[in-house]
């Protein structure tokens, strides 16, 4: 996933930053609105995470401005302990949960899980593509009930690909879910090489290319 943090406190956002990378998701992080703002009009989330006492601009200001333009990424709010009436006030400007601090990484990791499962409209926890399961949890991938071993970065493509599996997905958009604005700038051949060991290490069929446009998810049925 691709995740958006609007965090004022260095250390919370580094932590959360951190934590979330190394759970394979892909994470950009600000410390104000403003700057968030930007981000959210030129790059696709998943989630925002979203810190409610910010400089300059309160993030219940932020939220509902994104709210009226249209904005419909789930947004999971982040407030202080004596900050609990605001979160009401959070829930009903349009986020879609909210944490009191102090959190942790594992905690905010969960819920953001919850939240896109609702919002995806996926009861199940454990994501199931014909012979394909997958686990956005333990980020346990089973072929034919056989594990795969794939990268974080392989992982991000797969996901993706799953999330929408009725679209097919442009390149720049699959680039946005494998690279966050700190990476250096990806090798233009590198999505297709991330594409070619999904397909070998996985199945040939699993992802389609449509030449010129994108990917899309193939097929799920195992071959004979
Ligand atoms: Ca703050």
């Amino acid at each position: 996933m691709r995740i958006l943090i609007v965090e004022d406190d260095l250390l919370l956002g580094e932590a959360l930053s951190a934590g979330l990378r190394q759970l394979g998701h892909v994470v950009d992080w600000f410390g104000d609105g403003t700057q968030a703002n930007a981000a959210l009009a030129g790059t696709t989330f998943d989630a925002v995470v979203l810190d409610l006492g910010l400089p300059g601009g309160d993030g219940l200001h932020w939220l509902a401005r994104w709210r009226n333009a249209g904005i419909t990424v789930p947004m999971l709010i982040l407030t202080a302990r004596d900050g609990a009436a605001h979160s009401i006030t959070g829930l009903d400007s349009g986020a879609d949960d909210y944490l009191i601090k102090p959190i942790t990484v594992d905690e905010l990791a969960a819920r953001l899980r919850a939240v896109l499962r609702r919002t995806s409209g996926r009861a199940q926890s454990v994501w199931q593509h014909g012979a394909l399961e997958y686990n956005p949890a333990t980020k346990a991938v089973l072929w034919q009930g056989k594990s795969i071993d794939l990268t974080g970065r392989e992982l991000a493509l797969l996901e993706a690909l799953l999330k929408h599996p009725q679209r097919v997905l442009s390149k720049a958009h699959l680039q946005e879910k494998l690279y966050d604005w700190n990476s250096a700038e990806p090798e233009s051949n590198t999505l297709e090489v991330h594409v070619h060991h999904l397909r070998r290490k996985i199945a040939p069929s699993i992802v389609r290319t449509l030449r010129g446009v994108g990917y899309a998810l193939g097929s799920g049925e195992a071959e004979p």
